[in-house]
């Protein structure tokens, strides 16, 4: 592997392969897959990585917002996407791309079937969303009639799927929480689809709910964190491989002396002759301030070096000590051994977020 010279988010195409083929192992042949690519496919580049799951074959996309759908059509993705929280201002440009809203209220009802008939659509797909117990975004079991009363009125737009979200599908001591919300929208799809008079598609898990509940999978799932290597449990963490590695390279050393601080407000001081490794990254980077002061750490030569002090904007400081190391040498922040979860433990938060913090500022590199 070529040596890292700057700081790089590596993004390996072969683990992403890997996790699609895992999580589709988990489901009946006829189930269709939607991948989650907002905030950047989880932090790292959603245009790699929709084209590399649309050429091997997955059924749908999901983004959050109308202007990330907008982006992957530009770069000429084919493959139906989902905009999970589309803001009623945006859906002239949803429909010129071909972008599917999930409808969650009769507010947002109301305005979408305006300007699907403004725009002359037929049969427009919409997704309507039901809230089940996440109490975000949805509409309630009592809405049924009203959402199909509004639907009959109108040819353009069809339902084409109906959908809930689960709010506890990693955590089994919630299981009898989520068994109720998925009998829930079991009844909500039953009353609708009656009412209606056709099948929409039903999809309710994410990729923890994949993993535990295979009878709550329907007729799709909606796979995020599972894709980029993390399945919520170190159990499942095993059989998935990390998509993105963090790496960067010291800047530069320094020999400090007993009470010497290091970095800003003298957060940190030296107890005895200390040796710091200063490293091209900073809160600015994704690597916030919840990481200083010995809460985080990076890996160098294989050894842990803590970071010591405040994390600066576009720096931090790290104690190698005890490492053998030079200006120039390689610092991994998280890779497919050094896990970003365990990283995130260290600030009391998940992978979810410090994937997703990576600022655009860092370099991408792709690897097939
Ligand atoms: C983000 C999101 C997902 C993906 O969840 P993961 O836990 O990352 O698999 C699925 N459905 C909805 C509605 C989401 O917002």
């Amino acid at each position: 592997m070529p040596k890292t010279t700057e700081t790089t988010l590596e993004i390996n195409l072969s683990a992403l392969t890997h996790n699609y083929s895992y999580l589709k192992s988990k489901l009946e042949s006829n189930t269709n897959f939607l991948a989650v690519v907002k905030a950047f496919a989880y932090g790292s580049d959603s245009v790699a990585v929709a084209k590399h799951l649309e050429a091997l074959g997955v059924d749908y996309f999901a983004v959050a917002y109308t202007s990330e759908g907008f982006v992957l059509r530009e770069a000429g993705i084919k493959t139906p996407i989902l905009v999970l929280h589309p803001q009623p201002t945006n859906f002239k440009t949803l429909i010129d791309h071909c972008l599917e809203p999930s409808i969650y209220s009769f507010k947002v009802l109301d305005e979408f079937i305006s300007t699907a008939s403004h725009c002359k659509q037929q049969d427009y797909p919409i997704h309507l969303k039901f809230n089940t117990g996440l109490n975000r975004l949805g509409f309630r079991a009592s809405d049924c009639n009203n959402i199909v009363e509004k639907l009959k009125a109108t040819a353009a737009v069809k339902a084409k799927s109906i959908f809930s979200h689960l709010a506890a599908s990693e955590d089994l001591n919630e299981k009898e929480f989520t068994l109720h919300q998925i009998s829930t929208f079991r009844a909500v799809a039953k009353n609708l689809e009656s009412l209606i008079g056709y099948k929409p598609w039903l999809h309710m898990c994410n990729t923890s709910g994949v993993i535990h509940y295979p009878e709550a999978h329907f007729d799709m799932v909606r796979c995020g964190i599972g894709l980029y290597g993390f399945g919520n449990s170190a159990n499942e963490d095993q059989n998935l491989n990390p998509v993105a590695s963090l790496k960067s390279v010291i800047s530069q050393i320094h020999k400090i002396k007993p009470n010497e601080t290091v970095g800003y407000n003298r957060a940190f001081m030296a107890e005895g002759h200390q040796k710091t490794a200063t490293i091209p990254i900073g809160h600015a980077d994704g690597i916030s301030r919840q990481y200083g002061n010995k809460q985080g750490f990076v890996f160098i030569k294989g050894l842990k070096a803590p970071i010591i002090g405040n994390v600066c904007m576009d720096m931090i400081m790290v104690d190698v000590t005890n490492i053998e190391c030079s200006e120039g040498d390689e610092v991994i922040i998280f890779d497919g051994i050094h896990k970003a979860s365990t990283l995130a433990e260290s600030a009391n938060t998940i992978s979810y977020e410090i994937l997703t913090a990576i600022s655009q500022r860092v370099k991408r590199k792709f690897l097939k």
